[in-house]
């Protein structure tokens, strides 16, 4: 059976037993605080399980796109060694919202299994939860006797809160669990070894395809269990590994998902899959990481340096650096791999049939920026092996080279091994350590408990119309963070503030009660479908009528910069080509910043467009046309355009003011009149294909304008009021220029005349030419001067000394033949008399200088190098 078809049944089954099937929500998550991505199929629908909104049907199934590469659930390190876990997945799953619970999903798991895919029992086997004595949970006798009536009892196993207990977070619901496991082994090894004791013990052939959860609990601050008002399934099933299955082979890797990837790899690389361990695994990560990179980049995560971006460039870097170290890959290659990946994928996700030029684009840039960074750290690292005393590098140092250039540990252990060396594990793993140890502390979050002040089913937003409501406090908590220390969480039954989303930042203001007492909100967020208010205090009375003031002022800027994003978007588009999509935007209340793939700089005239463009519509004075809870189909139909990576529900805000028209959550202007005028100020590159544009709106125009012709009148002041002060400027640097020109010739001048005076001084002692003598120039010009005289004498030994800038300096000298004869040494030599001049220094054995910052101490370091030739 081909995956595609595989796929759909699943679809087709959950779709018969009355559930709706919905897309796959896009991998990166943007209003959940303890996620980066989504790892399970659970993760998309949180705010379900939390109570926090209501979804469209309580049967749903779909297959989501999960990435396990960062923070509880990392398989990282596993993905090419193992031939099971991979970065990026599919999981394939059913839910019940309050609905059915653990009879019908264990009934249609086992249907589905055995009677459509038809998947011989005798190879499955299942797990119950076998209770927890410190939790206070039983075993699961309910999901036991279930499974009775289909498996035979000798194929039910009990296991532990590790593998049979599901939590999303430290908090929140969870649940028991029942696994389904393979046992794809031949009969032989059946034979010798029952597949029960194998279950669960990290054999590639007996894994685990399926899990069901049993969402029950809710686990507390204190880490208490209580029950969940409402009882809710979670499903989860690795696509391919139901594909390894169904298709019988023995690995993920030779599923017909992997199989025209991993035939490009080899045929680009011209090495065999199947022929040597480390070749496979190199093929194996390269052909796992490619798909992560690339589904991330169509959902809109492109690789960077920081949060979610940092975690696809690392991604992406393993890939290439197994395919330097084992494919000799030392040219970009993995962004031809894309595609075969879209030929294979793109009917199922289009995001990716979309978006391939973007995404070869970027996977190609970043290759060849990694691959530089790669030989830079090749060329450290000999410098490192060729300096070095002893054979065990220190452990710092290869730290560093990761920390400091990027470049990966097992690779500075694989090349200093080929080079019969080791390094100090123990001091670098410390110094990892010692980082991670920072980086945790200071990203570290504690939340307590909600406190439940007020019972209120759905928190309404009201800040469209409104920025000013009496408001009541429904919930609260404490959050303490190294960054913010102690916070409060506000909720209210409904909220004038906007919460920070599209792009738009979120509001400030305060709250204020009868008595007067007053406290400031200094951020609002979106979580889990919830708007929380962060103070840094809690009212004095909590059950308290609030007036809750949002800042109008601060709002009114943020929403001028929001309108003009959009009619920024319409000219870019209609100026550039339909080509341009946004692909980032943050709407503050100084300025705008646009994010938006295009190929080349823009020009100036093309910049003058776009503004142009933008001010015509401020100019045109349009009004807002909004319009809320239409269909998404309509919207469409409108013309408005749905973001990749942005999830929408089934009814959508659309935001026009002309022929803009977008799908939108923000606040804007009543008419664009109110921008008053839109200014860019840059435009430059933040990735391959990606271009920024910052622009400004309404006063911050005014400041910009004002400052701009301030610094024009000082300038034009210091030039003593020229008429033309461009022109001025430009002679001033003709003129500077020539002048630095001037100084050089009279330097070097100065030189000339100096070496002649110098010959005459130079005196011999020992069959050594030798002088010792304190001149005016400057570090340059001495070293060209020790060269010169150095290739006109043998056997010459010179120590100049020389103050510049109140700083001493000193040169030391000695022709080759002397080094090697006499064993003198010019490093050793400047560091020793470094002590006159306060200072030190090194270098060559024939050239080197010292630098300090007594310059009375030359005369005696002049005097003392006597000595070395004595
Ligand atoms: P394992 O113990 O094999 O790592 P898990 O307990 O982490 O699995 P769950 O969190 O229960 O798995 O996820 C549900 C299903 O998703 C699993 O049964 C498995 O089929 C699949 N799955 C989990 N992790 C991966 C992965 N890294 N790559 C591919 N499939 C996976
Ligand atoms: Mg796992």
């Amino acid at each position: 059976m081909k995956s595609q078809e595989i796929r759909s049944k699943f679809l087709k089954f959950f779709e018969d037993k009355k559930h709706t099937i919905v897309p796959s929500a896009p991998m990166v998550l943007k209003d959940d605080p303890t996620l980066m991505f989504v790892n399970s199929g659970m993760a998309p629908f949180k705010e379900y399980f939390l109570g926090n909104a209501t979804p469209k049907s309580n049967r749903i199934a779909d297959s989501q796109k999960c990435l396990r590469v960062s923070g509880k659930h990392n398989d990282l390190e596993e993905v090419g060694y193992d031939t099971y876990h991979h970065t990026l997945f599919e999981m394939l799953g059913n839910w019940s919202f309050g609905d059915y619970f653990k009879k019908e999903a264990i009934a249609w798991a086992w249907e589905l299994l055995t009677e459509v895919y038809k998947i011989d029992k005798d190879i499955l086997y299942v797990t119950v939860f076998e209770g927890d004595e410190e939790d206070g949970t039983p075993l699961d006798t309910e999901a036991y006797d279930i499974w009775k009536q289909y498996i035979a009892e000798d194929r039910i196993l009990k296991g532990n809160k590790k593998d049979n207990f599901w939590e999303m977070g430290d908090q929140g619901p969870c649940g028991p669990c029942s696994e389904i496991h393979v046992d794809i082994r031949s009969a032989e090894e059946k034979a010798k070894v029952s597949g029960k004791d194998l279950v669960n013990m990290d054999h590639p052939q007996v894994v685990e395809i399926w899990n069901l959860v049993f969402m029950q609990y809710n686990r507390k601050a204190n880490g208490s269990l209580e029950n969940l008002p409402n009882k809710h399934i979670d499903t989860g099933m690795g696509f391919e590994r139901l594909c390894m299955v169904l298709q019988n082979v023995q690995s993920n890797y030779d599923t017909d998902v992997f199989t025209p990837i991993i035939r490009e790899i080899e045929t680009i690389a011209d090495k065999d899959y199947g022929k040597n361990d480390k070749i496979d695994v190199a093929i194996r990560v390269i052909s796992d990481h490619v798909r992560a990179v690339a589904f991330s980049i169509a959902d809109g995560q492109l690789p960077s340096n920081t949060g979610a971006g940092y975690v696809i460039r690392r991604i992406l870097r393993r890939a290439i650096r197994y395919g330097f170290t084992f494919l000799e890959q030392k040219e970009p290659f993995i962004y031809r791999l894309v595609d075969v990946l879209i030929k294979k994928m793109g009917e199922a996700f289009p995001e990716l049939k979309e978006q391939r030029q973007l995404i070869e684009n970027v996977i190609k840039e970043e290759e060849a920026s990694f691959l530089r960074t790669l030989d830079q750290g090749l060329l450290l690292l000999d410098r490192i092996i060729t300096h070095s005393n002893t054979k065990e590098i220190s452990g710092n140092k290869v730290f560093e080279l990761k920390d400091t250039y990027g470049f990966p540990e097992d690779l500075t252990d694989l090349i200093l091994r080929e080079n019969g060396f080791t390094y100090n594990h123990e001091e670098f793993d410390k110094k990892l350590k010692e980082q991670q140890e920072r980086g945790k502390q200071a990203s570290q979050l504690k939340s307590d408990d909600w406190t439940i002040v007020l019972e209120d089913d759905e928190q309404e937003f009201i800040g469209y119309d409104v920025t000013e409501a009496n408001v009541k406090l429904t919930k609260y908590r404490k959050v303490t963070s190294k960054k913010d220390g102690e916070m409060y969480q506000l909720v209210f039954n409904l909220t004038p503030f906007y919460a920070e989303g599209g792009g738009q930042v979120g509001d400030k203001g305060y709250l204020e009660d009868a008595s007067g007492d007053v406290v400031y909100i200094v951020d609002t967020k979106k979580e889990n479908n919830v708007i929380i208010h962060f103070a840094k205090s809690l009212p004095k009375n909590v059950q308290g009528t609030f007036k809750a003031t949002v800042d109008a002022k601060q709002r009114y800027r943020t929403e001028c910069n929001h309108t003009a994003t959009h009619l920024l978007h319409q000219a870019l588009r209609e100026i550039l080509g339909t080509h341009v999509e946004q692909k980032g935007s943050a709407v503050h209340s100084k300025y705008l910043r646009f994010d938006f793939s295009h190929f080349s700089k823009l020009t100036v005239d093309e910049l003058r467009d776009v503004e142009n463009f933008v001010n015509a519509r401020i100019e045109g004075k349009l009004p807002l046309q909004e319009q809320r809870n239409i269909p998404m189909q309509q919207a469409i139909d409108e013309g408005a355009m749905a973001l990749f990576g942005e999830k929408y529900g089934d009814t959508v805000r659309t935001i026009k003011f002309g022929k803009s028209i977008e799908l939108c959550g923000g606040t804007h202007v009543k008419n664009t009149a109110d921008i008053w005028h839109f200014k860019i100020v840059s435009e430059g590159a933040v990735a391959a294909g990606i271009r920024r544009i910052e622009a400004i709106t309404n006063d911050a125009v005014k400041d910009f304008y004002f400052e701009n012709n301030r610094a024009y009148f000082e300038m034009k002041d210091l030039l003593n009021n020229a008429k033309e002060p461009v022109k001025a400027l430009q002679n001033l640097q003709e003129e500077n220029t020539n002048l630095k020109k001037q100084i050089e010739q009279l330097l070097k001048d100065k030189a000339k005349n100096l070496k002649g005076e110098l010959k005459n001084e130079l005196t011999e002692v020992n069959g050594i030419t030798f002088l010792a003598k304190q001149v005016d120039l400057d570090a340059a010009g001495i070293k060209d001067l020790c060269f010169e005289l150095g290739s006109q004498y043998d056997n010459l030994f010179l120590l100049f000394g020389a103050e510049n800038d109140g700083k001493a300096l000193l040169s030391c000298y000695i022709s080759k033949e002397l080094v090697a004869e006499k064993s003198l040494n010019a490093g050793q030599i400047v560091r020793e008399l470094g002590k006159h001049i306060q200072g030190g220094g090194g270098g060559q054995p024939f050239f080197a200088t010292a630098g300090g910052k007594n310059p009375s101490g030359i005369k005696d370091a002049l005097e003392a190098v006597k000595s070395y030739i004595a």
